[in-house]
This record gives structure tokens, sequence and C-alpha cells, in this order.
């Protein structure tokens, strides 16, 4: 059955994505209700499941009002900050959305919260706040161990998924890539490509993840070269890549 992933953009850089096929839709970190009913309701279509990747209020406002009105299927992670009309999912679990004919199987990735998780099948990645397009989320809850460990879980997926992250930070990021990674004909091309979707208020989501394995410096903390030139520019003394996740992380934090 085909289906599209649309974005609803919220708040000031938040997207809401929904998968339909027409008839049936699922939507993922409903920041709000209005904006996802008014979509539904202009596509003639009913929500059947809910997938929450984590607690914050950007990702869940809009829960509880779509629940009440659509009675839909709740997936999301065990925490007791989200309003408790959810399946609880762990990792490895899989959610089975039958209207869609549609699977995810859950990834537990600490880091950005101690209970983020990501939703995932052959095609796409929806990864909340953990993944951003050159970027990755702050790290409020977690260790940075926990973090590198569930980017590397990220990292071992197959390289043609779809990553959709929940927040509009590709240009935003890109300046602070600009600083720490090697001038790249890449980087540039992708700055061109994003300025231009921007303008146009297009989103420069969803990205291969193939694209951010080469470009997102979050993901490349194992690279010995990378560590090397990052000890240049920061005049440090990192030497493994939760060390090296550490520095980038605070940095980009003071960018
Ligand atoms: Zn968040
Ligand atoms: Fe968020």
């Amino acid at each position: 059955m085909k289906t599209t992933i649309s974005p609803i953009p919220i708040y000031d850089d938040n997207y809401v994505w929904v998968i339909d096929d027409g008839h049936y839709a699922v939507v993922v970190d409903p920041g709000l209700a209005e904006p996802v009913d008014d979509f539904l309701l202009k596509n003639k279509l009913t929500l059947c499941a809910i997938l929450l990747t984590h607690h914050h209020w950007d990702h869940i406002n809009g829960l509880q009002a779509l629940y009440e009105n659509w009675r839909c299927e709740v997936y999301g992670p065990d925490d007791d900050r989200i309003p408790a009309v959810q399946t609880i999912v762990k990792e490895g679990d899989v959610v089975h959305i039958k209207p869609l004919e549609l699977s995810f199987t859950v990834m537990a990735t600490p880091g950005h919260t101690t209970s983020h998780i990501c939703f995932y099948n052959d095609d796409v990645l929806f990864c909340g706040d953990t993944l951003f397009s050159l970027g990755c989320g702050r790290m409020f809850e977690g260790t940075a161990e926990q973090f590198v460990n569930s980017l590397n879980k990220i990292k071992s997926l197959p390289a043609e998924l779809m990553v959709y992250c929940t927040h509009e930070y590709t240009l935003s990021n890109i300046a602070f890539v600009e600083s720490v990674l090697p001038e790249s004909d890449a980087i540039q091309q992708k700055k061109e490509w994003a300025k231009s979707l921007r303008k146009r208020n297009q989103p420069t989501l969803p990205v291969k993840l193939k694209d951010e394995l080469s470009l997102n410096p979050f993901l490349l903390t194992d690279s010995h070269s990378f560590q090397q030139h990052l000890n240049r520019i920061y005049n440090a003394d990192v030497a493994d890549e939760v060390s090296a996740f550490t520095l980038l992380r605070t940095a980009k934090d003071n960018f």
C-alpha cells in the first residue's frame, strides 16, 4: 500500500510527521492537536495511531486532545511524564499499525532524555530529538556514554533510510558544522540547498542517513582524524569517541 509522509509545522521549528494512505493516518510527536486535526479533516483522514519519542512538551502537548477526539492507539516510552493513555514500548518491540499495514521497530536512544525512543522500519527512521540534520539533541538527562551508544545504534541502521527529525535545525546546524569540520564542497552544497528550501518555507527534512554519516560531526566522533582535528581547533586532548562527543556537544551548546 502506498503511504505518504507529510510535515505539519508547529511552534517555531517543530514538525509533526503524518503518515497516511489516503484513508488512515499515524502521527509522530504531536506537540499540538489543532493543526493535526485540521490536516486530518482537510485530507479526510482517520487517525489510527500516535507514536511518541519522548516526554518533552513540544512533542506531546497535543496528545490528550487527539486521544479524546480519535481514541486511537498511542505508543510511547515508559515515562510517568507522559499522560497514561499509551501502550508502553521498549527496545526491540515491533509496533504494527494494521489499517496502514505498517510496522516499526522500537529502539531505545537515551541521551537527550533518559527514556527517549526511536521508531524505524526498512525505509524510515523517526528519531525525535536524538538526531538532527547535521546535529543532535541537547544532552538534558542522559550521559555522554549513553548518547554515543544511541547514535551508534542509529549509525548501524541501513544507510539508505530516510531520517525524519522533529526540528528544523539544518541551517543553524550548518553554521556550527562549518566551524568544526574542514571546509568541504558537500557542506557548501548542503547549505545552498537548505537556504533555497527555507526561502520557500519548505522543510529540509527528511534527510538520508547516508549523508548524515559523512557530514554530521556528532556521527564522526569515532574517527581518529576527526578527534585530532578537534584537538587542534579546540586545543584539547580527546582520544576516544565519548570525550570527542562531550567536547563537541559542549561546543555546540555554547556556539
Ligand atoms: Zn526534546
Ligand atoms: Fe523537541
